[in-house]
């Protein structure tokens, strides 16, 4: 037997109401705030993520699919979806007509890590990304759309976690204080850890090495470090957030593990799981247009994971059903009814109902097992009686039958269900 390799699943029909779920949600809540959909290629240039997703990045350093195709280019399945929609967005030159530019996407994305619960090599995000406002309110609205989302999966336990970066102005002298800081326990620190101060001192903020928990509790906190335009977005951010009643916390050691963000980061976290989670990552990156070749246009975005939020939603309780057709099932006997059978499920079909066409070989009994077995409303018998140009129905829930005659057997059978 030919297994899969580590770190990826099947998503089976058992499984794929919860995904459709999510899906339809967040199609409705993004296009209502007037998001489109785009669909980037799952593989682009490797380059593409070195440069965007940022070199100091584990992303980069460590976790991508990167190979080289038959003529020796480097390409790389994507790890995250923000530096797809960039370049589509240059590329396209959308900055030239067609700015503020909403879009979302759903899809699979692809990091090689240590599979455990909740972490895969293949797993999926959905996420929304703005181009082309500076103003605070595109932060606000950012968040306020993963909120609304969120609430209404029905996922009341949420807290949004924001932070800010500073700009191109303002970061390196935070980035100077962190080097500082960190250099004086150069000593105490993990070789990754070291690694990390040379390369990028923020992603230490970001490291779960045990010694730096305690040695990052009084790093220097980016807020204290920040110009006054960043830190003036920054207030108009909160004060957005305090008019829509959307609970938020501070939190100065925050950073994300992408090196493109600047001004807001953010992240929902939820404590459904047991110890606090984040569900959705996100924020502003007014360079990355520029560092793909673009002109000066700022943009920011969030993903969440959809297989971590599955796994929270299965802690509560969510009827997926409520909006499911109802199953009829054609129990076909008499073998000489092709006309009756297609018209019939015609008409079903059109009345919105599902129908399970049974396999007219198969004896009687083995029709009422699988009608069981599908759940079936109702099982429709296409037997001998049809002669008399009448129908026998049973309705599987309550065991009654009806004898119907064919010419308004789709009005009889709605007062049956
Ligand atoms: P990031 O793109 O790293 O900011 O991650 C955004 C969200 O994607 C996280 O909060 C997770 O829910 C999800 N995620 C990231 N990596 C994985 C993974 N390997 N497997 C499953 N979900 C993931």
């Amino acid at each position: 037997m030919i297994g899969l390799p580590r770190g990826v699943q099947d998503i089976m029909p058992s499984e794929v109401k919860i995904w459709q779920f999510i899906e339809k949600t967040a199609r409705e809540i993004f296009e209502s705030y007037n998001y489109q959909e785009i669909r980037t290629p799952i593989f682009e240039f490797t380059e593409l993520f070195t440069k965007g997703t940022g070199e100091t990045t584990d992303i980069v350093i460590k976790e991508m699919y990167t190979f080289l195709d038959k003529k020796g280019r480097s390409l790389t399945l994507r790890p995250e979806g923000t530096p797809g929609v960039v370049r589509a967005f240059i590329m396209n030159k959308i900055y030239n007509l067609n700015i503020p530019w909403k879009v979302y996407y759903i899809g699979p994305m692809f990091r090689y890590e240590r599979p455990q619960a909740g972490r895969y090599r293949q797993f999926h995000q959905l996420g929304v990304e703005l181009l082309g406002i500076k103003d605070p309110i595109a932060d606000f609205e950012i968040i306020k759309i993963a909120v609304e989302f969120l609430k209404n999966l029905n996922l009341a336990n949420i807290e949004v976690e924001i932070n800010s970066l500073g700009c191109q102005k303002c970061r390196p002298i935070y980035r100077k204080a962190l080097m500082d800081y960190f250099a004086s326990f150069k000593h105490e620190l993990s070789e990754i850890d070291k690694e990390r101060l040379e390369r990028n001192p923020l992603r230490l903020l970001d490291s779960k090495e045990e010694k730096m928990i305690e040695i990052k509790e009084k790093a220097p906190s980016a807020l204290d470090y920040i110009c006054g335009e960043c830190q003036e977005h920054f207030e108009k951010l909160k004060n957005y957030l305090n008019i829509s009643n959307i609970p938020y916390k501070i939190n100065p050691k925050l950073v994300r593990g992408l090196d493109y963000y600047t001004r807001t980061v953010f992240e929902i976290t939820t404590d459904i799981l047991g110890a606090q989670n984040a569900i959705v990552g996100g924020g502003r990156y007014d360079n990355l247009v520029e560092i793909y070749g673009g002109p000066p246009i700022p943009g920011l975005g969030f993903a969440l994971g959809i297989e971590r939020l599955i796994l929270l939603l299965s802690k509560i309780d969510l009827d997926l059903s409520l909006d499911e057709k109802k199953l009829i099932y054609l129990a076909i006997i008499d073998q000489n009814s092709n006309n009756f059978i297609i018209d019939l499920s015609e008409k079903l079909i059109e009345k919105k109902y599902r129908i399970e066409i049974g396999d007219p070989s198969l004896p009687l009994k083995n029709h009422l097992k699988i009608a069981n077995r599908l759940k079936a409303e109702l099982v429709i018998f296409i037997d001998s009686l049809i002669k008399e140009e009448k129908i026998k129905v049973k309705k599987l829930k309550t065991g009654e039958e009806r004898i119907l005659n064919i010419y308004n057997l789709v009005s009889e059978l709605e007062i049956m269900l």
